[in-house]
């Protein structure tokens, strides 16, 4: 199965979705060929976004460590404006923001109209991390589920498109990624060790999930699963639908003033 959008209420089992699928997708050349021309088409239509001011694009990547979060920004982004994009990276909560509601620090990270936001990791880690480690006790994170809904409501209803994006890969996939940090010199830096302590909660994790996906994915702010063991198909299958996302949009530039055709500069 390709990249799957995920309908509300829809059961997922991750168990049952191939990471090394390649979609439509032949081979690596084919789909980079297509991956080019899309962040081209990305890069000029956040143009019209923000020359237009009414809307505001935010993308979301959920996935374990080594999953192709960071590459995937770096890609996908890598034709657009830096001033039309802003990345957020969600790390462990401050003691000030875990004064505050879980979704304090989102909201102040959400893009204002005009601009793409990122999210690397996001308010989703409140109902993955948090409930895999019991960080917060079971009634207080089976609340979320909703409160994240009527948040994306409320966000969606005041100009903001939310696309979530689940990057799927494989147990066997992070496994090769680790080596590969281990022993490329220019990757050490990246392993951590703590992370094999969260590869060892792999079901857990797809279990809660899963649970994310069922409950969380809505008309305006789904879940998209992307197979994403190939680097090439994760990015190819992500620029599509934000491209598709961004042209549904119907985005125009405002009208120039009135006059301009007769204007003479001094
Ligand atoms: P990299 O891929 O480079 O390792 P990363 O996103 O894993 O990037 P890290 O600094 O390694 O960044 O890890 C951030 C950690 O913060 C993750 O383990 C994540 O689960 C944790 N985290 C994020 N949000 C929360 C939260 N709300 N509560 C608890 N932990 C959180
Ligand atoms: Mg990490």
């Amino acid at each position: 199965m390709p990249i799957i959008k995920v309908k509300p209420g829809q059961k997922v089992k991750l168990e049952d979705i191939d990471p090394d699928d390649t979609g439509k997708y032949e081979n690596k050349d084919e789909a980079n060929g297509i991956l080019a021309r899309n962040i081209k088409q990305i890069a000029e239509l956040q143009n019209v976004l923000y020359a237009e001011g009414k809307h505001a694009l935010l993308i979301v990547l959920q996935a374990m460590d080594a999953g192709g979060k960071d590459g995937t920004i770096r890609k996908i982004m890598s034709g657009i404006n830096p001033q039309g994009v802003r990345v957020t990276s969600f790390k462990q909560p401050t003691e000030e923001e875990l004064a505050h509601d879980f979704l304090w620090r989102i909201h102040q990270a959400v893009p204002r109209r005009g601009i793409i936001g990122v999210f690397n990791r996001s308010h989703y880690e409140d109902v993955l991390v948090v409930r895999v480690h019991n960080l917060v006790p079971k009634r207080v994170w089976q609340q979320r589920y909703e409160h994240i809904n009527n948040f994306e409501r409320l966000l969606a209803g005041n100009g903001v498109t939310i696309l979530k994006f689940y990057l799927h890969i494989s147990k066997e996939e992070q496994k090769e990624r680790f080596l590969a940090r281990l022993e490329q010199p220019h990757k050490r830096w990246k392993f951590n060790p703590a992370d094999l302590d969260e590869r060892n909660l792999w079901n857990d994790y797809m279990r809660a999930f899963e649970d994310a996906f069922e409950r969380c994915s809505t008309d305006v702010a789904p879940w998209y699963i992307v197979p994403a063991n190939r680097k090439w198909y994760r990015n190819v299958a992500i620029s599509e639908t934000i491209l598709e996302t961004l042209t549904g949009l119907n985005l125009k530039y405002p009208k120039p003033v009135e006059g301009l055709d007769d204007l003479v500069i001094p």
